[in-house]
């Protein structure tokens, strides 16, 4: 049986003891059947049956609530999404991209509010959030950023901060400057998705757990569709397909997403010496301008969580537990974290773990559902997915009870992406942009001459 505590530091320190609920027993017939415990699942629970007490839902997980990335990310509970605005203004308009982005501040909020609303003990505190420049390389990455976000009338949120001003908040060496928003939170992640699945429960939903789907057929003659599993189906006439980067193992769904890996490095708690050698007191969630993505954050026991990616796509897109270590990926981000804060160089670091991000081919996500099949998905938010799995659950209660929102307007909605190429050309594909971002930051950090922006590598990265 898989020690689910020691998946993440966030599970082992969830306050809960993770035993597996009951399985399913048998078939059954409900309103509303969820594929996944994860926050996209339990949030549209939560949310359905506000707007309709009456519903049935149920809830059907493999593992246990909180097994995927829900329970392992890096803590940021933070607005945008993995695509920018500007590429949204490109696909859908300007006015669409604002309203989307706008959405994306109110997510955090709610997160916070809904928490607050369902007793759920999250950790949520709106710290902030800094992407800081480690050298003069990352400079035109911010004002960029800074410019992106004048344009579509969010400016005001932002401020470019020179190294003097970023020191006051936080002391990372090589930082030159950054760009300072308070509109992010950071939360314990296995605190608030367990959490979730309890006030989920409360409020009359039903989970079950060690039950895998192993396919879902589209609503019968009867108007029922079906999540297909081992011990019985689960008939309904919606239902909501919230797995993320595990969707790719149903063979409908298999070229939908690749399963990316994010890898996470956690110190011990930091003494209150070392504290005020680096700062970093409101406990904001920070980043760097690197290409190949980093994120910070800092626990409220007092540690350095440090994430990024790197660990290599594997040919076929299987999802192994396996991969949730990569020695050679754990060891820079250790040496990262040694880089970044020099007074701590000799720390301990007490976990490592990762997961699999779900990556669509445009790395545009989606919140999609179709009356005619009855099939509902929120899915596709790579590394952007603790405030935006709010924000689909919300979005999907509109979208299944057929209520016309401002949300139901969201360039999200029903989007399709295309599916990724057949291996090997995924794999060529996936492995040279992992290959080529790592080149180029390295190329950066050694030159001190920002990436020209025209690589192949950045043109698919600048989704
Ligand atoms: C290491 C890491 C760091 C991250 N850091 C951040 C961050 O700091 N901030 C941020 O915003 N986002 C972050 N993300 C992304 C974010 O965590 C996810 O986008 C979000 O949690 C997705 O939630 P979900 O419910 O859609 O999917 P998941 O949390 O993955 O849940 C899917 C659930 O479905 C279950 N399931 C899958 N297939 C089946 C099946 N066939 N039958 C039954 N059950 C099934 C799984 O067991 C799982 O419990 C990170 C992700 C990772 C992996």
């Amino acid at each position: 049986m898989t020690d689910h505590a020691a998946i993440s530091f966030w599970l082992e320190t969830s306050g809960d003891d993770l035993t597996q609920r009951a399985p399913l027993d048998g078939s059954v017939d409900v309103d509303v059947a969820i594929l996944g415990a994860g926050l996209t699942g339990l949030w549209t629970a939560w949310y359905l049956r506000r707007r309709d007490p009456s519903l049935q839902i149920l809830v059907v997980e493999r593992e246990i609530a909180g097994f995927g990335a829900s329970g392992r990310n890096g803590a940021w509970c933070a607005p945008d999404l993995n695509i920018t605005m500007t590429r949204l203004a490109q696909l859908h308009g300007e006015d669409a991209a604002r309203r989307m982005q706008q959405a994306t501040y109110d997510a955090v909020d709610e997160t916070g509010r809904a928490c607050r609303e369902a007793g759920i003990d999250a950790g949520f505190h709106k710290g902030g959030e800094i992407t800081v420049a480690r050298g003069p390389h990352g400079v035109p990455a911010l004002e960029a950023a800074q410019v992106e976000y004048e344009h579509f009338g969010f400016g005001d949120r932002y401020r470019l901060v020179d190294a003097a001003a970023l020191d006051e908040r936080i002391r990372i060496a090589g930082a030159v400057r950054g760009l300072v928003s308070e509109d992010a939170a950071v939360v314990h992640p296995g605190r608030l998705v367990r959490g979730l699945a309890r006030a989920v429960e409360r409020a009359g939903v039903r989970i079950v757990e060690g039950t895998q789907v192993t396919d879902f057929r589209p609503r019968d003659e009867q108007g029922r569709a079906t999540l297909v599993t081992p011990r019985g189906d689960v008939r309904a006439p919606v239902i909501v397909l919230a797995g993320e980067a595990y969707l790719t193992e149903l063979r409908q769904l298999h070229r939908q997403l690749v399963p990316l890996w994010s890898l996470i490095v956690l110190t011990e708690p930091l003494a209150d010496g070392q504290w005020a050698e680096i700062g970093w007191a409101n406990r904001e969630v920070v980043a760097s301008t690197r290409l190949s993505i980093d994120y910070l954050s800092r626990t409220a026991d007092g540690r350095i969580l440090f994430g990024g990616r790197g660990a290599p796509y594997r040919l076929g897109s299987p999802i192994r537990a396996a991969y949730d270590h990569h020695d050679p990926t754990h060891a820079r981000l250790r040496s990262f974290v040694r880089e970044w804060f020099p007074a701590i160089a000799d720390i301990r670091f007490t976990h490592a773990w990762g997961g699999p991000l779900g990556m669509p081919r445009d790395w545009h996500p989606a919140v999609a559902f179709d009356p005619a099949t009855g099939i509902a998905t929120a899915r596709g938010y790579v590394g952007h997915g603790v405030s935006a799995t709010n924000l689909a659950g919300r979005t999907l209660t509109d979208l299944i009870t057929g209520e016309h929102s401002a949300l139901t307007e969201l360039p999200i909605v029903n989007h399709r992406s295309r599916n990724w190429e057949i291996e090997p050309f995924r794999w060529l594909g996936v492995r040279y942009a992992q290959w080529a971002l790592g080149r180029l930051d390295d190329s950066a950090a050694r030159t001190g001459r920002p990436p020209s922006g025209r690589s192949l590598a950045e043109r698919i990265a600048a989704h």
